[in-house]
């Protein structure tokens, strides 16, 4: 799970013991900190395949396309995409897939864009994406302005540079007349942001039946991040319910707020004493709540919506477990302290569900792109987040996410910006991690 799998066991154990918490993470960061290149044997890999002539002419071929993809990621920008509502947009991104050339473009049941590029072999599949969806509601202007360099419009960063960089990546392969040995698919995925839940990400590694073999998601822009590990989380929303009455008349039935601060204590004390134990980060979230009618009413109602997450299932599911016990907890003493009236009932509902996995640093598809990274005059920095990359990492599919170049900032806010610095790199860089992934024939 982490990186420190790598440093010899038994000093480093000795030296975890003899540790504070935080000088334990101090430790794990400068692990990732040593082992941040990559090994010889990727970098000879990476240098070899980009000194190949097609792809020193499909570079050059990206740098020509300058104008093309600013075009394209202004165009795309301006169709909204709102949660659970990315039709239009992928019908669109669809439609420019197949004017580049694909050898078959389709959408799948979830609302997914895919194209699949055959390879001269076949038997393998790797997949490349970018997401279509915002976090921005129906109705946001997503109007682009325009000023000197910087392009501005909600979600301009986060995801719709990817989909630019996509188009023109397979432009240049095609122009060039690059051709793989496994089949390509490039997609549009559904489904990311929020409540989205990764639905798209759930469809193509499960009913689409694509067999894929690796993944590649183009998230950000930061051309020296490498995402491979998964945060995972549960989201739940839960209420306590009964039957409400007069603050002063019904004195004596359950009270529901009174459920849900206990269970809220409960929770928070337990996971709290969990999480501060070593191990990999971990978090938990009371992070909406609501119920009740007037100052003189005893509520019908109390609910609250919870987050947590963690780079280890393990965890996740310890805190998850704390919640679940300290609602019943919470439940049972007011129900047995109640005086008269029916009792206290309670509804958990889970709203979100995202699988944790990943973070061997030896994986192939880390080092390579550890190595693309290099070869591009940049600093390989690995990080843990949650990201489309969760659930081929949660199934022990090789994945990673990377950024699409360009300098972006204010992702999920109305402020929104995008400038095109060194642009093209996090293009080129997505191309030889594709063809290095997919082997050129
Ligand atoms: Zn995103």
């Amino acid at each position: 799970m982490n990186p420190n799998k790598k440093v010899k066991a038994t000093g480093f154990i000795a030296l975890m013991l003899t540790l504070s918490v935080s000088q334990v993470e101090a430790a794990y960061m400068r692990a990732d900190r040593q082992d941040s290149l990559a090994q010889p044997q990727y970098v000879k890999e990476i240098v070899k395949l980009s000194s190949n002539a097609k792809v020193k002419k499909a570079f050059a071929t990206i740098a020509d396309l300058e104008a093309e993809t600013r075009a394209n990621h202004i165009l795309l920008t301006e169709i909204p995409a709102p949660p659970f509502k990315e039709e239009r947009r992928a019908k669109k991104f669809a439609e420019m897939l197949r004017v580049v050339g694909a050898d078959s473009v389709w959408i799948d049941a979830a609302g997914n864009v895919i194209a699949k590029r055959k390879g001269a072999k076949g038997g393998k599949t790797i997949l490349i994406e970018g997401h279509l969806d915002t976090v921005f509601p129906e109705g946001t202007d997503v109007k682009v302005e325009t000023r000197g360099d910087t392009l501005a419009a909600p979600g301009i960063g986060d995801d719709t540079r990817a989909l630019a960089v996509l188009l023109t990546m397979l432009k240049a392969m095609n122009a060039v007349e690059i051709q793989t040995e496994a089949d390509v698919l490039i997609a549009g995925t559904v489904g990311e942001e929020g409540q989205g839940d990764l639905r798209g990400m759930k469809q193509l590694f499960g009913k689409d039946g694509l067999k894929i073999d690796a993944h590649i998601a183009i998230d950000g822009t930061s051309t020296d991040r490498i995402v491979n590990r998964g945060v995972g989380s549960h989201r739940y929303h839960i209420a306590y319910k009964s039957d409400g009455g007069h603050s002063y008349g019904s004195f004596g039935m359950v009270n529901t707020h009174v459920a849900l601060g206990k269970a809220i204590a409960y929770w928070s004390q337990d996971a709290e004493a969990y999480i501060a134990q070593p191990g990999p980060k971990t978090t938990y979230s009371v992070s909406v709540i609501g119920g009740g009618t007037s100052v003189n009413s005893i509520p019908f109602e109390a609910w609250m919506e919870v987050d947590m997450r963690s780079e280890s299932d393990e965890r996740l599911q310890k805190v998850d477990g704390y919640l679940q016990s300290a609602l019943q907890k919470a439940l049972k003493e007011v129900n047995e302290g109640k005086k008269f009236g029916n009792d206290l009932t309670l509804e958990v509902k889970m709203m979100g569900n995202r699988p944790s996995g990943g973070g061997e640093l030896t994986a192939p598809l880390t080092q390579r792109m550890m190595a693309v990274i290099q070869q591009s005059g940049g600093t390989p920095k690995l990080s843990a987040s949650s990201t489309n990359a969760n659930v081929p990492l949660s199934l022990g599919i090789p994945s990673i996410t990377i950024g699409g170049g360009g300098l972006a900032h204010g992702a999920h806010s109305l402020g929104e910006w995008f400038v095109n610095k060194d642009g093209k790199v996090g293009i080129q860089n997505a191309l030889l991690i594709l063809l290095a992934e997919a082997g050129l024939n």
